[in-house]
C-alpha cells in the first residue's frame, strides 16, 4: 500500500497533467452519460412519450404520436387471443376521445378495432388529406391530422386510420428570439441547460482535482523557499519523490543544509577571530608591561650595577622580539589574505634547497631533543621549481615548529622529512610522531585563527596563524597544501610544487 502511495508521488508533472487532463475528460463524459441515462429513463413518464396529450404540431406531439403507433403495433404482433389484443388497444386509445380523435384498425380487412365507424373516418380523413387511404401516410397539417398506417403481421395485415379534425398546426411566425425563450422555459430547454450545468460543474470539479494534484508539491515548494527566506535553516521541505519537483525539494534541502554549514563554519571562525584578537591583546600587554617594568628600573636605578643593568636589557630585548614576532604574524597573514605580498620566484632546485634547509634549521632545532630522518630520491640530481627561497623556508620551519609544539610530553619527538617525485611535481612531506589532530578539527587546520585545541589561550603557544600563513605562500607558488593526521598517533603535512625541469644522475 505504501508503495503504491510512493509511486503515484513520483508522477512527473507531465504525467500528471496527461492524467489529470484525461480523467477530467472520461470524468465529464461518464457524468453526462450516467445524466443521459437516467434522463432517458425518466424522459419518457415526464413527458408522457407514450400517449398523445396535446392536440398541436410540435416535436414532442410527434414522438407521442410514433411512440403510440408503436404500442399500438406491438399490440398486433403478440400471441395474446384478440379479445385481449382489442382490450388494450381499448385501453391505449381510450383518451384519443377526449381530443376527439377517430381511430379505426382492421384486419385482413374485416374491422379489428374501432371507436367509430368506417364511413365516418374515411369521409373525415379523405376531406382532411385529400388522399385516398391506400398508400401509408402522415399528415399533421392545419386542416386536421390523419395517418394511414400498414403492418403485416404473423402472415396478416392491419390497417390503422386515424383522424382528427380539431388538431392545429401553430404558424411558424414569431422571432427567432421567442422561439429560442420558448425552448428555454420548454422542458427540452430545462434538460439542456440542466445538462449544460452538469458539464460546466463537472469541468470545474475536475479542474479544481488537477490543479490540487499539481499545486500540492509546489505549494510544499514555495513553503520551504518562504522559511528559507525567513532565515529557518532548519527547516526540511517535506516532499520525497523522485519527480522534477521531488528533486528541486531535495536540492533546495542540500542548498539549505550547505547554507546552514556555512553559516556556522564562518561563526567558528568570527569565535576564534575574536577569541584571538583578545588573546593577541593579552600576550601584547604581557611583553609591554615586562619592557615598561625594566626601563622603570633602569630609569630609577634599581639596576645599579652593570651586572643587574645588562640583564635588565636583554629580558627588554627579549621582550621586544616575542611582541615583534606576533606583529609580523599579523602583519604577514594580513598582507598576504589582502594579496598585497609579490613572491619573488627564482627556478631552483628543489633538493638542494632542503638539503641547506635540514643542514641550517633542523640541525639548530634538535637542542629540542628530537630525531630526524631526510629521505630524497636518490637517481635524480636537480628537481627544478619556481621558488620564492625566503618564504619558502618559512612555511618548512612553521611546519617544523608546530611538530615541536604539538609533540607528546612524554616521548621523543621524531620527525621525517621526505622528497618524492612524480611525473609533474615533487611532493615533500613532514611526518612528526606528535599528539596529531582529530577529523573534526583536521579540515580547518589551515583557516586563519584556527587552533584544534580551542582552549589554549596564550599566543605564544600557538595563535593560528603558521599553517594558514603556509597555505598561503604554497597558493602563491601554485601548489597544495594538506594534511593527514591520527590522533595520538601524529601528523603528517604533504605540499606539492609543480616540476619545471629535472637531471638524472648519469
Ligand atoms: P598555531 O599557531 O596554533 O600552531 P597553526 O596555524 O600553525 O596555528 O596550526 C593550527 C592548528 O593546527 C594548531 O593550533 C594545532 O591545533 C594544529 N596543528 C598544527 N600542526 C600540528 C601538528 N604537527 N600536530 C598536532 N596539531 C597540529
Amino acid at each position: 500500500m505504501k508503495t503504491k502511495k510512493h509511486n503515484s508521488k513520483n508522477l512527473s508533472i507531465s504525467s500528471r497533467i496527461a492524467i489529470a487532463t484525461s480523467s477530467a475528460i472520461v470524468f465529464t463524459i461518464i457524468v453526462t452519460v450516467i445524466a443521459s441515462s437516467i434522463f432517458s429513463y425518466i424522459a419518457p413518464s415526464f413527458y408522457n412519450f407514450s400517449s398523445v396529450t396535446t392536440n398541436n404540431y410540435s416535436l414532442l406531439n410527434q414522438i407521442q404520436w410514433n411512440q403510440t403507433m408503436i404500442t399500438i403495433t406491438d399490440q398486433f404482433a403478440s400471441n395474446e387471443p384478440d379479445d385481449v389484443k382489442q382490450r388494450s388497444l381499448c385501453r391505449i386509445t381510450e383518451h384519443f376521445k377526449d381530443f376527439g380523435t377517430q381511430i379505426y384498425i382492421t384486419e385482413n380487412g374485416e374491422e379489428f378495432y374501432s371507436n367509430t365507424d368506417e364511413k365516418t373516418i374515411t369521409t373525415l380523413a379523405k376531406s382532411i388529406s385529400k388522399s385516398d387511404l391506400e398508400t401509408k401516410l402522415y399528415s399533421y397539417c392545419d386542416n386536421g391530422l390523419v395517418i394511414v398506417d400498414k403492418y403485416n403481421v404473423n402472415g396478416k395485415e392491419y390497417k390503422i386510420i386515424i383522424a382528427n379534425k380539431d388538431y392545429t398546426v401553430t404558424p411558424n411566425a414569431g422571432t427567432n428570439r421567442e422561439n429560442i425563450t420558448s425552448l428555454l422555459f420548454s422542458k427540452v430547454g430545462f434538460i439542456i441547460i440542466l445538462e449544460g450545468l452538469l458539464f460546466i460543474f463537472s469541468i470545474v470539479l475536475m479542474s479544481i482535482i488537477t490543479s490540487n494534484i499539481i499545486t500540492k508539491p509546489i505549494k510544499e515548494l514555495t513553503k520551504g523557499a518562504n522559511e528559507i527566506a525567513k532565515g529557518n535553516l532548519d527547516y526540511k521541505i517535506d516532499y520525497d519523490s523522485t519527480n522534477e519537483i521531488g528533486v528541486t525539494a531535495n536540492a533546495m534541502n542540500d542548498m539549505t543544509q550547505k547554507l546552514k554549514e556555512s553559516i556556522d563554519e564562518r561563526n567558528q571562525i568570527d569565535q576564534s577571530r575574536k577569541e584571538m584578537i583578545a588573546g593577541l591583546a593579552h600576550d601584547l600587554r604581557t611583553p609591554l608591561t615586562s619592557v615598561k617594568g625594566y626601563v622603570e628600573g633602569i630609569r630609577d636605578g634599581i639596576a645599579n650595577t652593570p651586572e643587574k643593568q645588562e640583564q635588565y636589557i636583554k629580558t627588554i630585548y627579549s621582550s621586544t622580539l616575542d611582541m615583534e614576532k606576533l606583529l609580523n604574524e599579523l602583519l604577514d597573514i594580513s598582507r598576504l589574505e589582502l594579496g598585497k605580498i609579490q613572491l619573488n620566484v627564482e627556478p631552483t632546485n628543489i633538493l638542494s634547497f632542503i638539503d641547506e634547509f635540514v643542514e641550517e634549521k633542523m640541525v639548530k632545532i634538535q637542542k629540542y631533543d628530537l630525531d630526524y630522518t631526510y629521505n630524497k630520491p636518490t637517481d635524480i640530481e636537480t628537481i627544478m621549481v619556481m621558488l620564492d627561497t625566503d618564504r619558502f623556508s618559512r612555511v618548512l620551519s612553521n611546519i617544523a615548529s608546530n611538530s615541536i609544539k604539538y609533540a607528546k610530553p612524554n616521548e621523543k619527538l621524531l620527525i621525517d622529512l621526505t622528497i618524492q617525485n612524480y611525473e609533474k611535481s615533487v611532493i615533500i612531506t613532514i611526518t612528526d610522531n606528535g599528539i596529531g589532530i582529530d577529523g573534526d578539527n583536521i579540515s580547518h587546520i589551515f583557516d586563519t585563527f584556527y587552533r584544534a585545541d580551542h582552549a589554549r589561550t596564550k599566543t605564544r603557544e600557538g595563535s593560528g596563524i603558521g599553517l594558514a600563513v603556509c597555505k598561503e605562500i604554497v597558493s602563491l607558488h601554485g601548489g597544495s597544501i594538506w594534511a593527514s593526521s591520527t590522533l595520538n598517533k601524529g601528523t603528517t603535512i604533504h605540499i606539492s610544487l609543480e616540476k619545471i625541469k629535472e637531471v638524472n644522475n648519469e
